[in-house]
């Protein structure tokens, strides 16, 4: 068994325990394919991610980027942080902060999914949560794609203001007190409540059936 595998196995194990689930519970992500019929289960990751760890370890080789260190001597990795906008808590965890060959800051996000996130705003919650920590505002942002080894365009954070992050917190507050949530239709198949979704479960009565 290889080194991976191992700490997959421990990693995997923790967070069976933690969900208070069995692992036959845990759904496989991804789409059936002659090459994966039972999708992206756990052969799957065994494999493919040991992969994606060795492209991590080649990108960060090349980069000429190096970790941010909020505290002298700790690298910002699973960076924590703690912040309140509008009376509400936020927790965030960002997977790492680095400096680039210019010396500026960038907030790097790490996503193992074949998709590229078709928003940058997690980046810009991230932003003001650097600047309310620490008082320095990364400038940019970027997504780490584990199935390619690359990184994303640089995006500029700079407009993502505390007042417009602050905005978007209490409109969701209101929305929020108000009891309205509007169902969200791309995140449905890896949901946990998806059985329970009258949304997702609806059956038009006026839409016949195929026969
Ligand atoms: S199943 Fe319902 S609650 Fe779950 S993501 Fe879809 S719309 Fe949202």
């Amino acid at each position: 068994m290889s080194d991976f595998q191992k700490k997959f196995d421990e990693l995997l194990a923790q967070q069976v325990e933690k969900s208070g689930k069995l692992l036959t519970e845990f759904k496989a992500a991804g789409r059936v394919s002659k090459a994966n019929p039972n999708k992206e289960d756990y052969s799957w990751w065994v494999e493919n991610g040991q992969e994606m760890v060795q492209r991590w370890v080649e990108w960060r080789d090349g980069s000429g980027w190096d970790f941010f260190e909020p505290t002298p001597g700790v690298p910002a990795i699973e960076l924590g942080m703690d912040i309140i906008l509008d009376e509400v808590q936020i927790k965030m965890f960002l997977d790492r902060v680095m400096i680039n060959q210019d010396g500026e800051l960038v907030i790097l996000d790490l996503k193992t999914g074949s998709r590229t996130p078709s928003s940058d705003l997690q980046l810009g919650f991230y932003a003001v949560g650097m600047e309310k920590t620490f008082g320095i505002r990364p400038k940019w942002g970027t997504y780490w794609m584990a199935r390619t080894g690359t990184t994303t365009e640089l995006v500029d954070l700079d407009h993502y203001s505390t007042e417009m992050i602050t905005e978007i917190v209490t409109k969701f507050k209101k929305a929020q007190h108000a009891e309205i949530y509007l169902p969200n239709f791309s995140h449905c198949q890896m949901c946990g409540v998806v059985q329970y979704c009258r949304f997702k479960n609806f059956k038009n009565p006026n839409v016949k059936e195929n026969s």
